[in-house]
């Protein structure tokens, strides 16, 4: 299988029917880059930049990211980057950080709440990202927002940090698009006003899927009830993916179920058309989706998405996955 998935490397993600569906590659480092540009991927959907930021004694610089960030995007050779700004606090606690206090770190100062409640940081890091966006196409991407409020707040640290280069005549991107992570079901619920301020959505499913059935996504314990399939999930999905196509703005998947095969039919079906995940997946997905014809999918997917029952939801989906094989 692995000899025959090679030989798609060079064929484009487009489905039987001619949809083409964009395939993006999630990195960590400039490290993993080079792989993915073996993939043919058409750019990075995310990169999770808070890792820069980890086994360091201080916070780094604004120059030290800008080279990082430049490093980067000329890497990819003019295909679009999108720079998740830090998402620290749960797992991830750098040393300069010091130790987490609170009983319940995934419902705590995390994401976009602590670089919102750190703003000279978050400034540092959105100029060092408006800087690196004059060498090629960037996005920017905020993690953990829960409403509307937050995004305001980004926007307004985003202009002050846009007015601190202007007064350096400091060469930037001033029209950067901006987006979310939407990642936490409050967020989901609302993100038609959400949309409405910025220019994309990209869905963070891992933690989605945490907050929507309140499952640690790191708890074996509890791993049985952490279900992508979940009827509450995949409405929460749709809703999602509806609003942002109606809004006529980009929506994707950057959580690890964008890189299951298993849901890639389900998620097309549903109106996906942008999937980001790591290298080691690319190959698996496409393969699915030069197998798929989009208008029979839609047709059969409405039984899975009316249904509430999640053991049900996943016999529907080996039944509606295995007669399409
Ligand atoms: C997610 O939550 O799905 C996501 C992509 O972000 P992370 O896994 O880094 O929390
Ligand atoms: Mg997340």
């Amino acid at each position: 299988l692995k000899r025959q998935l090679n030989k798609l490397k060079n064929t484009a993600a487009t489905t039987l029917d001619g949809i083409n569906i964009e395939l993006l590659g999630n990195i960590e480092s400039v490290n993993d880059i080079k792989s993915l540009n073996n993939l043919g991927v058409d750019g990075i959907g995310l990169y999770r930049s808070e890792f820069f930021y980890l086994n360091r004694d201080a916070l780094p610089t604004e120059e030290e990211l800008y080279t990082e960030y430049a490093d980067v995007v000329k890497k990819l050779k003019g295909k679009p980057l999108t720079i998740r700004t830090i998402d620290l606090g749960v797992d991830k606690n750098p040393r300069w950080f010091g130790p987490s206090h609170t009983m319940n770190p995934a419902l705590g100062l995390t994401g976009i709440r602590l670089c919102l409640a750190e703003p000279v940081m978050f400034r540092t890091q959105m100029r060092a990202i408006m800087r690196a966006a004059v060498l090629g196409p960037v996005r920017m991407m905020w993690p953990m927002i829960s409403s509307v409020t937050e995004i305001q707040q980004c926007l307004t640290h985003l202009n002050t940090a846009k007015q601190q280069l202007n007064d350096r005549f400091q060469k930037f991107d001033e029209k950067i698009q901006v987006g979310a992570m939407i990642e936490i079901p409050s967020a989901a619920l609302t993100v038609n006003s959400i949309l409405k301020l910025i220019d994309f959505v990209s869905v963070g499913t891992n933690d989605l899927i945490q907050y929507t059935l309140a499952a640690d996504r790191n708890d074996e314990s509890v791993s049985y009830l952490y279900q992508p399939g979940h009827p509450a999930v995949l409405k929460l999905l749709l809703h999602v993916i509806r609003t942002a196509v109606r809004l006529n703005k980009p929506v994707s998947i950057c959580g690890e179920m964008a890189g299951d095969a298993q849901y890639t039919r389900l998620l097309m079906a549903m109106g996906l058309r942008r999937f980001s995940m790591n290298a080691n997946n690319i190959l698996a997905v496409k393969n699915q989706i030069i197998q798929s014809d989009l208008l029979m999918l839609e047709n059969e997917v409405q039984k899975i998405l009316r249904n509430d029952d999640p053991d049900k939801a996943l016999k529907l989906l080996k039944k509606f996955n295995s007669s399409h094989e």
